[in-house]
């Protein structure tokens, strides 16, 4: 949901799981809310420090289902904001990142020192970093009640369970957000607000993305 897990999103984890899974519903498909839920929840935290742990680097889709990618970055900054503003714009995703751009409109102050005084982030290769497949950008189409309903079966990404892989552990009925997934382990897509938990959960690789039959032209 956000492209990328960096040192503000990283605090998501003091959550606890069920709470989590709550706030992820709240947000529903919308990536500024989320992101904006991020940062307050960093600002109730307030790390004195943050590591950016990027020797080895996750490319690709969700925790269990990318890549792992020797990248030996390791930054370190007071200030996370700036710290992932700077490795987001770094990255190049063909996509505008939400949390960066919460933070350029509503924190912009935090931009203003240099937080790499040692060295440029032009010395890391962070221009290759291959996206997750399932990302959309957020558009008008998911805040406007029936219409982002439509949108969302229609047009958006999906996650899809290869049965073949599955296991049947639940782990996905269990912590799916919206429960859109149904003991019999076919998902309600009217539902599913494409968070990708699921995903990021099943610990078999057994969900996927997949896009639509009516797909819009050139997505
Ligand atoms: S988490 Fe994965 S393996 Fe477990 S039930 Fe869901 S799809 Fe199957
Ligand atoms: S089915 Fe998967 S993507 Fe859809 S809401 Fe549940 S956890 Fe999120």
């Amino acid at each position: 949901m956000m492209l990328t897990t960096l040192c503000v999103k990283n605090m998501y984890g003091c959550i606890p799981t069920p709470q989590r899974v709550h706030f992820h519903f709240q947000a529903d498909t919308q990536k500024e809310f989320f992101a904006r839920m991020l940062l307050e929840l960093y600002f109730l935290l307030l790390p004195s420090l943050n590591i950016l742990d990027g020797i080895t680097i996750h490319e690709g889709n969700g925790p269990s289902s990318g890549k792992p990618r020797d990248m030996g970055l390791l930054a370190m900054s007071e200030n996370g904001l700036a710290l992932d503003y700077h490795i987001n714009n770094g990255c190049a995703f063909p996509y505008s990142n939400p949390l960066s751009k919460v933070i350029k409109n509503e924190y912009p102050h935090y931009l203003e020192n240099n937080c790499f005084p040692w060295k440029q982030l032009t010395d890391f290769p962070l221009d290759t970093i291959e996206p997750p497949d399932q990302y959309e950008e957020e558009t008008l189409a998911f805040r406007r009640g029936f219409i982002k309903y439509l949108y969302q079966y229609f047009f958006m990404s999906r996650p899809r369970i290869n049965r073949s892989h599955c296991t049947q552990c639940g782990h996905c009925i269990n912590h799916c957000p919206a429960d859109a997934i149904r003991k019999n382990l076919t998902i309600n897509y009217w539902r599913c607000i494409r968070c990708y938990c699921c995903q990021e959960l099943c610990p078999s690789k057994a969900i996927q993305s997949r896009k639509p039959l009516c797909n819009l032209p050139g997505r």
